[in-house]
């Protein structure tokens, strides 16, 4: 029998089994599809020979900068990152493209050139990050609360500082952005990258979110895997494996067993696999609490919180083989592997505020990821390997092909010739996301919104932010837990500590 069953071999799942596995634990990890890696995986998605797409995630800031995922050294286990010249471009019709790269006085000349002193500001913004990330960085890394970062950060920043920190980061992010820049170049910045969550510019703490993946795009890049994302689930997989741990595909849980309180052995078609001392689910929120317990193990309350769980938003993603590198007009943006397409801060707001209101964005936000330039390996030489995704509101009746063709559209405008070029493409739609991952509900991609009411104490619902459960040994290990999406791995590495302390202290 294993000490423990994981539910689940995305990312969060993996890091959990590996921390279990290095405290000497035996570990099965349970994995539904026909391959480990949850939302990090790749593959020949478009049929044509020699192109691997990363078939979710792809840029990898946070895994780069998690505390957890550097511990486990996945650089030993065959892993190699890979970056761009630039991290981030960001250009618009005008011709002007704000830039984020790894050499601060490349980003601040790029944000100058929208409105002078602009650089100064962004390094000033910077500078508050490298005092403060560390500790941010480790909050995440530690089940709530997180005392002793918090102690850290209050010690650098001193009282007031820390209020000023405090009001800084609820700000936001287009108050943030016109606080602190003149031009819109900082301002668009900040906003796309906090539109990699499914705030509006104008939601509190938005701010934060823009000023965190900048920042940290400033000091990691937006490296992703030579080879495809596939890669980092291999070196996960490959450090568990040497560590006595299995992962066992085409394994569906459909039940969490529960003994006297505790969290005993899970059901799947295969039959039943027994857990000495815990079960850790790397399964949304409401499929655990709803769909693995049976009724009488989850409080009423609990039940009836799960009835306001709010999910992210739909998503939209295309593949694109291409017969050459997308040809964009502003040059940066073909240094730059990861390219935000939004005209301006008010079309952002314009965006989220059609999907708020159940509508498909006319002219949708696209995130648009390219890689020949920095991993020839991905595609066969002089070609180019790119996608893009788009948001859009759930339960809506969506005219997959026309958002697909105003999609490719926007690229078109910044980079004439882009269609000329498209070899083949595949097209995720929300359902096909969670047939490829019942997490995926609704192609919702971060285990439910960032919003401020779903975050800390309030994740999945409101309660104390903590991976435990009301079933004794079953720890919730996914992106539904604090801190939430993302590949940094600290859902899993909070709930498999919270196993090995809890079983520490009863002995089992
Ligand atoms: C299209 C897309 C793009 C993204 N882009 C990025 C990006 O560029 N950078 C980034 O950092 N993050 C990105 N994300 C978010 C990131 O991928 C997720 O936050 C992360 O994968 C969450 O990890 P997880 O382990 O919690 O869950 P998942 O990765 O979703 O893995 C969960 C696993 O559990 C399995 N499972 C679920 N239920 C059961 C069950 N009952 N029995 C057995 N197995 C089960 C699933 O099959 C899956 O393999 C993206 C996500 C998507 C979908």
């Amino acid at each position: 029998m294993a000490d423990a069953v994981v539910i689940g071999a995305g990312p969060n799942g993996l890091v959990a089994a590996n921390l279990l596995a290095d405290a000497g634990w035996s570990v099965v990890v349970l994995e539904e599809q026909d391959e480990p890696g949850g939302a990090v995986k790749s593959g020949e998605l478009t049929g044509q020979p020699g192109f691997t797409h990363d078939l979710f995630s792809a840029f990898y800031p946070l895994a780069a900068a998690s505390p957890t995922l550097r511990r486990l050294e996945l650089e030993r286990y065959g892993l190699r990152w890979r970056r761009g010249s630039l991290a981030l471009a960001h250009p618009a019709p005008d011709g002007t493209c704000a830039s984020l790269s790894m050499d601060l006085d490349e980003t601040a000349a790029s944000l100058d050139a929208f409105a002078p002193g602009d650089g100064d500001a962004w390094r000033e913004l910077y500078g508050l990050w490298r005092r403060t990330g560390p500790h941010l960085l480790a909050a995440m890394a530690t089940p709530m609360p997180p005392l002793r970062p918090g102690a850290r950060l209050a010690r650098e920043l001193g009282p007031s500082g820390l209020v000023r920190f405090a009001r800084t980061m609820l700000l936001p992010v287009r108050r943030l952005g016109e606080e602190r820049f003149r031009g819109e170049g900082g301002r668009r910045l900040l906003a796309g990258n906090a539109l990699h969550t499914d705030l509006a510019p104008e939601a509190t703490f938005s701010g934060f979110y823009g000023w965190f993946l900048a920042a940290l795009g400033q000091e990691v890049g937006f490296p992703f895997p030579e080879g495809g994302a596939g890669r980092l689930t291999d070196a996960l997989v490959r450090r568990l494996e040497e560590r006595g741990g299995r992962v066992e595909i085409g394994m569906r849980v459909t039940e969490v067993l529960v003994r006297r309180g505790r969290a005993v052995a899970v059901r799947t078609p295969k039959g039943d696999v027994d857990a000495s001392r815990a079960v850790l689910a790397d399964v949304d929120a409401p499929q655990l609490y709803i769909q693995l317990l049976a009724r009488e193990h989850v409080p009423a309350r609990l039940l009836d919180d799960l009835r306001r769980f709010q999910w992210d938003y739909g998503t939209v993603k295309v593949d694109w083989a291409l017969d050459g590198p997308v040809p964009w007009t502003a040059p940066d943006a073909r240094r730059a592997p990861v390219v935000h397409i939004a005209d301006d801060v008010n079309e952002l707001t314009v965006t989220m505020s059609e999907l708020a209101r159940g509508l498909v964005p006319t002219k949708p936000f696209l995130i648009l990821g390219q890689y020949a330039a920095a991993d020839p390996t991905r595609c066969p030489p002089e070609k180019e390997v790119a996608w893009a995704y788009a948001h859009v509101p759930h339960g809506v009746e969506l005219d997959e092909a026309a958002l697909v063709d105003r999609m490719e559209a926007r690229v078109e405008e910044l980079a004439p010739g882009f269609r000329e070029l498209v070899r083949a493409r595949h097209v995720f739609s929300p359902a096909g996301l969670e047939r490829a991952n019942r997490n995926l509900v609704g192609g919702a991609l971060n285990g439910g919104t960032a919003q401020l009411h779903q975050q800390f104490v309030f994740r999945p619902t409101s309660g104390l932010g903590r991976p435990e459960t009301p079933v004794r040994g079953l720890y919730l290990a996914s992106s539904s837990a604090y801190p939430g999406g993302g590949v940094h791995g600290a859902p899993g590495a909070n709930a498999a500590r919270a196993a090995l302390t809890a079983a520490r202290l009863q002995r089992i």
